[in-house]
């Protein structure tokens, strides 16, 4: 049996001190380790803690060099298919050049082997036929130039039998040009024969710089670096025909021996290294319109 223990109920006094003191020690304890309202309050409204991250600042950039356009130069070869055009077609084709040949049209049936060089032409690519005349005057420019009739007939003699789809011709012996507004001749005598084929639909495509040759001999008179070194200054002096447009004019017959067609392959492997520069067809001359 279980009996309360008097001394218990006799001093409830002493025990409600303890409950007092232990309450008021709570309070105490509890108090010191509470943290403020205040406290609380700035915590909850507080940034959160910014973190810091190390960016690399950005480098000043150079500003983009502006793309300069290239000067154009139109690599023509006249009087084909003759001994050196066979020469000429495979180092232009070697060195995958873009090229312009004037065509005389008797020379395409003048033996098999020129039939056989205007067929490899003609599959050839890269490489642009255009007419110089049929008869190139048989040599005899001033007589032939007093008749424009003449002329004519005998510009569309080629274009009719081998060229139906090229209408830019140059004229024998002649450095004249009739270019939509670009009107130029040479020779005065043969101003009507000029008109006379812009007016009959042809483009009339003269040039600026001649790889010379002596016609005796058929030797090139210009080693490949004078000439690369006479086509900077032409630009340099602004004396194109087109500003930043040179056709250079240049005769197969010069390459059928080895040390002038190792000059011409020199000076296109030359020409190809100079940034400044680009080749392209003649139809892609300013103002011929396709
Ligand atoms: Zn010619």
């Amino acid at each position: 049996m279980y009996y309360a223990d008097p001394a218990d109920e006799g001093e409830p006094s002493s025990g409600f001190f303890n409950f007092v003191a232990i309450l008021f020690l709570s309070i105490l304890l509890f108090s010191c380790h509470r943290p403020a309202a205040k406290e609380i309050t700035a915590n909850f409204t507080s940034e959160p803690d910014t973190v810091k991250v190390q960016v690399a600042k950005p480098q000043p950039t150079a500003p983009p060099k502006p793309v300069k356009k290239k000067k154009k130069i139109y690599l023509t070869f006249d009087d084909g298919p003759n001994k050196g055009t066979r020469n000429v077609l495979d180092i232009v084709q070697q060195e995958n050049i873009p090229v312009t040949f004037f065509i005389v049209g008797e020379h395409v049936f003048a033996s098999i082997g020129q039939t056989q060089v205007w067929d490899s032409l003609k599959m050839a690519a890269n490489i642009e036929l255009c007419n110089h005349s049929f008869t190139h005057a048989h040599n005899r420019y001033s007589k032939f130039y007093k008749d424009p009739e003449t002329v004519v007939k005998d510009m569309e003699k080629t274009n009719e039998s081998l060229l139906p789809e090229n209408n830019i011709v140059r004229a024998r012996g002649r450095n004249s040009w009739r270019i939509d507004s670009l009107h130029f001749t040479d020779i005065e005598k043969s101003k009507k024969a000029m008109d006379s084929l812009q007016k009959a639909g042809f483009v009339v495509f003269g040039w600026d710089l001649e790889w010379h040759y002596d016609p005796k001999t058929l030797a090139l008179k210009n080693t490949a670096d004078e000439l690369l070194n006479q086509i900077d200054s032409v630009f340099n002096n602004d004396k194109t025909k087109t500003r930043d447009n040179m056709v250079l004019l240049a005769h197969d017959q010069v390459y059928q021996k080895i040390a002038d067609s190792l000059q011409l392959r020199e000076f296109i492997q030359k020409l190809k290294k100079k940034d400044e520069y680009e080749l392209a067809l003649a139809s892609s001359y300013p103002g011929i319109l396709k």
